[in-house]
């Protein structure tokens, strides 16, 4: 947002937006070596705390990063740049940086991570998508090889997932879905994907080669909860065109229905009964205490 008072966290404190700086020889800049968290604020509240403080910290350990703060002072520090900027509902992006080093590679000549914490508003996808469901095509770009870097890893380096955007945003639509190595389904560029057949609910297991999405995690305990059958278990495409809905899940998009693949209608081409329950569901509890 463009407030003079926005207070972005850097390191130790609060700092104002525009003494909020990093060096141009971070390596979070030169290689994408860094890791970054993106997490909602609901009612005042960091939603799924402990859940986005576990995968940054795992990420951390599979990339060698030592995260400067504890987890308890990283939670202490979302909590209090969300109060310093008001935030009633939004979103935090969190970073971890490599620091700044020589022009290599190696880390050891890296010194001082850098923590950056933003705190905003947000709005990803206009509203009646919500309403209406989005179209999406696959990409000719796959996910990153679980044996390159892992998906799990959600690491500064998102060109993998950028490339399979811009496929997307040449083909005007918002969201573009991802196959793996495998040729299997992996997730879309930024969110998990959900289809439902038959009564039950199926999204791709983490070997699948995916960002193991928080809003995937909440999404399969509140279906479970419901009584819906749920099965994390490998699809292909095939199966997307043919089920009787879909929809995709993220810490920005919540739960946003698919109505279309490549052009092909799913289901009755609008968001299904199943979607639109848990959808429901997701607003209510992410607001309940
Ligand atoms: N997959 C990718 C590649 C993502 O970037 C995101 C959003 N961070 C997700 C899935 C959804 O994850 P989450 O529900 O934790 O936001």
């Amino acid at each position: 947002s463009e407030k003079t008072s926005q207070k972005i966290f850097l390191n130790d404190r609060l700092v104002d937006k525009d003494q909020a700086v990093v060096s141009v020889y971070d390596h979070g800049l030169l290689y994408g070596d860094g890791i970054f968290e993106g997490i909602r604020i609901y009612s005042s509240r960091v939603f799924r705390n402990q859940d986005h403080i576990d995968r940054l910290y795992e990420g951390a350990l599979a990339i060698r990063l030592e995260i400067p703060l504890s987890p308890e002072e990283m939670t202490a520090a979302v909590e209090k740049t969300v109060a310093a900027n008001n935030i009633v509902d939004g979103y935090v992006r969190l970073i971890v940086t490599r620091g700044a080093g020589s022009l290599g590679l190696d880390i050891r000549r890296t010194s001082n991570p850098q923590v950056i914490i933003i705190a905003d508003t947000i709005s990803l996808y206009p509203e009646e998508l919500y309403e209406t469901g989005m179209k999406i095509i696959t990409a000719s770009t796959i996910r990153n090889h679980p044996s390159a870097l892992s998906p799990r890893v959600k690491s500064l380096n998102y060109l993998n997932n950028i490339l399979a955007k811009i496929e997307g945003t040449d083909a005007g639509t918002l969201e573009a879905l991802m196959m793996n190595h495998k040729g299997e389904v992996a997730e879309c560029t930024g969110d998990n994907i959900f289809i439902v057949k038959n009564g039950v609910l199926k999204t791709p297991p983490r070997d699948a080669g995916i960002l193991e999405g928080i809003t995937r995690k909440v999404v399969i305990e509140l279906a479970t909860e419901a009584g819906i059958d749920v099965r994390e278990e490998a699809m292909v495409r095939h199966d997307i065109y043919t089920a009787d809905e879909c929809f995709l899940t993220g810490s920005a998009a919540e739960v946003i229905p698919v109505v279309d693949l490549d052009g092909r209608k799913i289901g009755t081409g609008t968001p299904g009964e199943i979607t639109k329950k848990l959808r429901k569901r997701f607003q209510e509890y992410v607001r309940e205490a």
